[in-house]
């Protein structure tokens, strides 16, 4: 285990390109639960992996669309934490330091709330809440180019009226439209927009990578892990239950609301 100050200094002696990648974690002080936290809302359950599915959406997508909403809504109102604040001036303090592209920051978190905070250099890896694209295989609007604002289509009457009838649908060809979210029986290849060769390409350049909020549970954290490792590249991660760290990951154990003001505190006052 590692404290803050440590961070600061490594972070500070590393030149080159920094890569943030956040979980469920950084948005937890915005009151969104987290999937697999210890936090009282977490909504890790046996039904998320049956029920996040494109499976399941094309078995039942009145049911996919009534569990979708259920979390969209969850989302509605909320606004950036001190986190999110913090990342941003993390983004800052790099830029100005090296004067090059070398901040990047790859979310798995589709809430928005790091673009809402001013984030510049985001990619919502595994979607985003405020778009859907469309469920048939070829259409405009659909993977792996396609992409539809969620006020594109009329949400409003299956919110009324749950049935196969009101299911929001495609404005260009009629059919069902479906999150853009990355369910788990799917690929990050999957729709460009969750650029997962440049977050790739991205990790293969990184000198530091920070994982901030994250249980290191899903396909990219265990990509971007390879990656470091291959390296030699110090990976950091910030966390308050630090039993999740896999080996070779320095771990912080605070809330991210908590660690990352302070790490910001320490970078632009220059201690080092
Ligand atoms: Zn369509």
């Amino acid at each position: 285990m590692a404290n803050i100050e440590e961070l600061a200094r490594e972070l500070s002696a590393r030149k080159g390109p920094l890569l943030v990648c956040t979980g469920a974690g950084v948005s937890l002080a915005s009151g969104i639960p987290t999937f697999r936290g210890t936090d009282p809302g977490a909504v890790w359950t046996a039904d998320v992996t049956t029920m996040g599915t494109r499976r399941f959406f094309e078995q039942d997508p009145v049911q996919s669309w009534r569990w979708y909403l259920g979390r969209f809504v969850g989302l509605e109102g909320k606004l950036p934490s001190a986190a999110h604040h913090a990342i941003v001036a993390l983004e800052d303090w790099k830029r100005q330091g090296d004067r090059l592209r070398n901040f990047i920051l790859v979310t798995q978190n589709i809430d928005g709330l790091h673009l809402a905070a001013g984030s510049r250099s985001v990619v919502e890896v595994h979607g985003s809440a405020r778009h859907v694209r469309c469920s048939r295989p070829g259409c405009e609007n659909a993977a792996p180019l396609g992409l539809l604002e969620r006020d594109d289509v009329d949400l409003a009457s299956f919110r009324g009226a749950p049935s196969e009838a009101t299911l929001p649908r495609c404005p260009a060809c009629g059919a069902i439209v479906r999150p853009h979210v990355l369910w788990f029986d799917e690929y990050y290849t999957e729709h460009a927009r969750y650029q997962f060769p440049a977050v790739l390409a991205a990790a293969g350049q990184a000198t530091f990578v920070l994982f901030v909020g994250t249980s290191f549970s899903v396909g990219l954290t265990e990509a971007l892990l390879r990656a470091t490792r291959e390296r030699d590249v110090p990976a950091w991660s910030i966390d308050p239950s630090a039993a999740r760290a896999p080996d070779g990951v320095e771990v912080v154990v605070e809330p991210a609301e908590v660690a990352l003001p302070a790490l910001v505190q320490l970078l632009t006052a220059g201690a080092s």
